[in-house]
């Protein structure tokens, strides 16, 4: 059994992404080429925002905004305890400092309160700027942008959304990567909507930071390539990546998005009167980068992982250490404690899913009651 069947996707897909990639090849159009402003143009317009710009992986889109939002050393920036360390790293990398914030135990996304508690401290402390939260889309569910829109607004604070895990979901009729001031996702082959190697992107409004971030994505050109106007870097998607994430988008859009769902509300019909199963939030829609299920303990939860494995069913622990028992954090201060994460990173467990499943949810939620009933 697979985690992600990413196998399976390309036999499916493989007559339009062979074809894809072997346009590419041929054209000889890797960097740069115009299958690179189509995807722009199709993401942008799926999202509901006005730019789109790719970049070379969900990292460098993060740091990016960091860059464009000119975040530096004694900025304080919000950030969850529980999510993929990037989120964090990438603050850290400008010299700033993330504060790590508490997540809900229900969605693993933004404590509300738990951030607002982090403000005032960091408000009161008087030492850091606070300048700008970061909300992660844990899991595929977006965060509760509504409420987070409004502390932003409250402390003038930028509000930055992480969606590399959550493109495709939504809040009503809005679309993930399209909240805050400016949204960020990744391409990594695993996350909701991934290309064959890495990529990311950064969704916008505003006019003039999209220009910048052109600028930047390469060696911050000003009118052309040779003409150079600020220090930048090098990250752009590739042509290769372009073209198959445009037949992927299509699927995605398709059938890839409600199949998963399904999957997702199968899992949850057989599993909610065993284990705690995640939780989608009123007017919520999950594009369900993982199925997390929470455990009584971190001795069943790793158990039962033991036994799936000797079951030949596979599960992964994200994620096993909160943010700030990260070594490399380890000499940031606490500004609040995070509860909620700690106990999670002891007793979450991902199953498998993917749009391409047939039964296998059947045998994983079978072996799980079987485990739990004879433990
Ligand atoms: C994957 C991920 C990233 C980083 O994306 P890459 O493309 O791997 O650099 C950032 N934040 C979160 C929440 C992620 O899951």
């Amino acid at each position: 059994m697979q985690f992600r069947d990413l196998k399976k996707q390309y036999r499916m897909l493989k007559e339009d992404i062979d074809s894809a990639m072997l346009n590419v090849v041929e054209a000889s159009n890797f960097i740069s080429g115009q299958q690179v402003n189509e995807l722009e143009k199709e993401l942008a317009e799926y999202v509901g925002v006005k730019h789109c710009i790719t970049c070379g992986n969900g990292t460098d889109a993060l740091s990016m905004m960091m860059m464009a939002w000119n975040i530096k050393e004694g900025d304080a920036v919000f950030v969850p305890d529980f999510t993929f360390f990037a989120s964090a790293e990438i603050v850290a990398f400008e010299g700033a400092t993330p504060v790590f914030y508490d997540v809900d135990m229900d969605t693993f996304n933004a404590d509300v309160e738990s951030l607002e508690k982090a403000i005032l401290a960091v408000k009161k402390e008087g030492k850091l700027v606070p300048k700008a939260i970061i909300a992660v889309d844990l899991f595929g569910q977006p965060s509760d942008y509504d409420r987070l829109e409004e502390i932003a607004k409250k402390y003038d604070l930028l509000l930055l959304e992480d969606g590399a895990q959550g493109f495709g979901g939504q809040i009503g009729t809005r679309r993930a990567c399209s909240f805050g001031d400016a949204a960020t996702t990744s391409f990594f082959p695993a996350k909701p909507l991934g290309c064959y190697g890495d990529g990311g992107a950064i969704f916008t409004n505003d006019d003039q930071i999209a220009e910048y971030l052109k600028s930047i994505r390469v060696h911050g050109k000003g009118s052309f390539k040779y003409d150079n106007v600020r220090i930048g870097w090098n990250s752009r998607l590739d042509t290769i990546q372009a073209a198959i994430l445009l037949v992927k988008l299509k699927a995605f859009k398709e059938f890839e998005l409600k199949a998963v769902n399904n999957f997702a509300d199968n899992y949850t019909v057989l599993l909610k009167d065993i284990v705690k199963t995640p939780v989608v939030a009123e007017n919520m829609y999950s594009s369900w980068a993982q199925y997390t299920i929470q455990l009584a303990s971190k001795e069943e939860r790793n158990g039962l992982q033991d036994y799936l494995k000797e079951q030949g069913i596979p599960s992964m622990v994200y994620y096993p250490k909160a943010m700030h028992e990260q070594i490399a954090f380890s000499g940031n201060k606490k500004y609040v404690e995070c509860p909620n994460t700690k106990r999670l990173c002891d007793i979450v467990l991902a199953l498998p899913i993917h749009p391409y499943m047939e039964n296998e949810y059947i045998k994983v939620s079978e072996a799980i009651k079987e485990y739990l009933s004879s433990h």
